[in-house]
């Protein structure tokens, strides 16, 4: 949908060009019913400008207010008045989207219990819904008479516009408070010049009610703005794998799906979490219970972000008592799938098969079959099923994009990946933590001796002197080259992330290596995001080849790297057996960020416990190899680059040792299970 809206935005800014350029004030061309993209039409009607009493001609937005009156965007709340204070109703706002689009005729379009047939604004929310532009609530409702607010109008006009990127970054005092969904639209709005006139103090109060005065003004700028020009991109099928998984069996099926389509993920999560005494069929438990209740609706904890991107929904879920759980009728009721191509997945050990009474929630939804499968099902059996669906397929510009934000896979031959910066970093090296003076630039040398070629300090570690004397020996002691050995810096939160440029060139002094192959934020900061970007002329200057973050979660992401240019290379955070950031690793390898797992080994104090768990020294008789390998491995086939603190020789040498031997899937299930959440450091 987004592709295909971009060209009302470029015909319509050529119409208004042309009418702003040849037209007296008097005489201004006048689109009735709404914008023609005839350019030659317009030229030729005109008509007197009608003027609103309540739109004073010095207000802020009375250029803007006439401009789209005269386009046919918006009229008057009666033949003198344009209200500019009233509030904009989503009704309201489809239909001047639907207006710049051309007024389409619409066919096949859902129709929502709260639009009056043949009123002026049912074509325009019918539109609106079919082409993804502003979605139903679900259950059958539009929200006609709903207030809009600013985020929300800013982030659907952003969405007609092709969600274009934007990396400047935007002076805006209240970020905080802007939806995580919101905030790269808004950026993008301020930018562009959209919010002109809106923003008092900076502040864009994003959950205000937009009012029909700003509205004017903000797509005023929007179609005169030259930077949203975008060239076209082709239409194509994105596609969604949306599950709910109780006991893991589905979610198993479900990953395998989203790799073998190149779909995102996404997974139902229930607001009250299933225990095993409520899965307990025998029981009067309380999957039983809502199975047996028509109404029951489990809440959903989290959403899906922008599900009008989606051409293709694969919904998966268990059979519970031959049915899909009740959670999968909330997570149908809250979107509206309609145009979507939509086929389900269910997974049983034994008997069962697809809940057709699901298609009744999505009537306009272009249902394919749905195939049930048992946890184990291979990859081949998936494949043969979507093949089998003749799914749209995905345009060269979708997958272009999925693949250059794809997982970056690590190479267990060269023991390296390539980062998103284009440099390649080995997937096993040295942290440093702890490790001073000798015992430090002795055990660096040891690392490099036994082939490690990656090594991790900080500013914070007191030690870069030590490590950049130890590289510089070995370099010369061992015939490598500089470009052979991958050293990464941080500097840290308070002063050093006050006075960047100092912190970071201190850090280079102190290595002394010429360059420093990668250099992190420590931690979050509240000036983190000017360190970043310091940091960010430091590379340009080639002082630093890629940049990272350390101790960066879900929200600080989502929070962060919209106000940056250079997306990070890598995130580093803690990662081990017992606390396992399940959630939060293939969010970032989605990013095509690198993670890094730092404490892989547990942390001083907790190496014991951990290389001594009954499960992970099982698996490491069986392999013949050591606890510590176990877990060094398993974090490899997992994707996570391993950074263990030793001052032990053997013990270094010994986690190089890692590509002999492979984990099975049940070894790598069984080190999951032992997850426990328990962090061993407080960030
Ligand atoms: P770790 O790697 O989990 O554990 C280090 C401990 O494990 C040491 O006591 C070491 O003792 C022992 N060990 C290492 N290899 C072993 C083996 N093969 N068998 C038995 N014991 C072994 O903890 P860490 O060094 O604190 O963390 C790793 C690195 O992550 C740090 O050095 C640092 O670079 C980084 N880090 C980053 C952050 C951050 O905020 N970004 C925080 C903490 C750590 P021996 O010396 O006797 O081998």
């Amino acid at each position: 949908m987004k592709k295909r809206l971009l060209s009302f935005s470029m015909a319509v800014c050529m119409v208004c060009l042309m009418a702003m350029t040849s037209c007296s004030a008097a005489e201004i061309p006048a689109a009735s019913s709404g914008v023609d993209m005839d350019s030659a039409k317009l030229k030729s009607e005109t008509r007197t400008v009608s003027t609103f009493s309540d739109v004073p001609a010095g207000a802020w937005y009375a250029e803007a207010v006439n401009y789209c009156q005269q386009n046919g965007i918006m009229s008057g709340t009666s033949s003198t008045t344009f209200s500019p204070e009233a509030t904009l109703t989503r009704a309201m706002l489809a239909t001047m989207l639907h207006h710049m689009s051309g007024t389409p005729a619409v066919s096949d379009a859902p129709v929502f219990t709260d639009a009056v047939a043949g009123s002026w604004y049912s074509d325009a929310v019918s539109w609106a819904a079919k082409n993804g532009v502003i979605s139903g609530y679900g259950g059958g409702t539009f929200g006609v008479n709903d207030p809009t607010t600013r985020e929300q109008a800013v982030t659907i006009l952003w969405r007609c516009a092709g969600e274009p990127e934007i990396t400047a970054t935007a002076d805006i005092s209240d970020l905080s408070s802007i939806s995580s969904w919101a905030r790269a639209a808004v950026y993008w709005a301020n930018a562009n010049g959209l919010l002109d006139g809106m923003m008092e103090n900076s502040r864009f109060d994003p959950k205000e009610t937009i009012k029909r005065g700003e509205v004017a003004s903000m797509l005023y700028h929007y179609l005169s703005n030259d930077a949203n020009s975008h060239p076209e991109l082709p239409a194509g099928g994105k596609l969604l794998v949306a599950y709910f998984s109780a006991t893991g069996t589905t979610r198993t099926v479900a990953e395998k799906l989203a790799e073998t389509t190149g779909g995102d993920l996404f997974e139902i999560v229930p607001a009250q979490p299933y225990t095993s005494a409520d899965l307990n069929y025998n029981t009067d438990c309380r999957a039983n219970a809502e199975q047996n209740d028509p109404s029951a609706r489990p809440a959903i904890a989290n959403t899906v972000e922008n599900m009008g991107q989606y051409d293709t929904v694969l919904i998966g879920y268990p059979i519970w008592w031959g049915r899909a759980p009740k959670i999968i009728h909330t997570f149908l009721e809250a979107y509206d799938l309609s145009g979507k191509t939509v086929a389900t997945f269910c997974t049983s050990g034994g008997s069962g098969h697809e809940d057709a009474t699901l298609h009744d929630y999505e009537p306009n939804a272009n249902w394919l079959e749905g195939r049930r499968f048992t946890g184990g099902t291979d990859r081949n059996t998936l494949e043969e099923w979507i093949s089998a669906l003749d799914l749209p397929e995905p345009s060269p510009a979708v997958a272009a994009a999925a693949s250059a934000a794809s997982k970056a896979d690590f190479n267990f031959d060269t023991k390296r990946v390539t980062l998103n910066s284009g440099y390649e970093m080995p997937i096993n090296g040295l942290g440093t933590y702890s490790l001073h003076g000798e015992t430090c630039v002795s055990s660096v040398k040891s690392a490099l001796a036994s082939g490690v070629r990656l090594i991790d300090t900080a500013s914070a570690y007191g030690n870069e002197e030590e490590v950049g004397q130890a590289v510089r020996e070995a370099i010369e002691e061992l015939g490598l080259k500089r470009e052979d050995i991958f050293v990464i810096t941080k500097i840290y939160p308070g002063s050093e992330m006050a006075n960047p440029e100092q912190s970071i060139q201190a850090c280079l002094d102190r290595l002394d290596l010429g360059y420093v192959d990668m250099m992190l934020l420590h931690h979050p900061d509240q000036n983190d995001v000017n360190a970043y970007r310091a940091m960010e002329k430091f590379v340009e200057d080639g002082k630093i080849r890629s940049l990272g973050l350390s101790n960066w979660y879900v929200e600080e992401l989502e929070e962060f790297l919209p106000q940056v240019s250079i997306t990070p290379a890598l995130v580093q955070n803690e990662i081990h057996p017992y606390y396992q950031e399940n959630d939060v690793i293939p969010y970032i390898q989605d990013l095509g960020i690198v993670v890094q797992g730092w404490y892989p080994l547990g942390g001083r104090g907790h190496t014991a416990e951990l290389l001594g768990d009954e499960v992970i020294s099982g698996i490491a008789t069986a392999h013949g190899v050591s606890s510590a390998q176990v877990i060094l491995r398993w974090n490899l086939q997992k994707g996570v680059v391993v950074i263990p603190g030793s001052s032990n020789p053997d013990h270094i040498k010994e986690n190089t040792e890692l590509y002999d031997f492979t984990l099975t899937d049940g070894d790598m299930a069984r080190i999951n299970a032992l997850d426990r959440n328990e962090k061993h450091d407080w960030y």
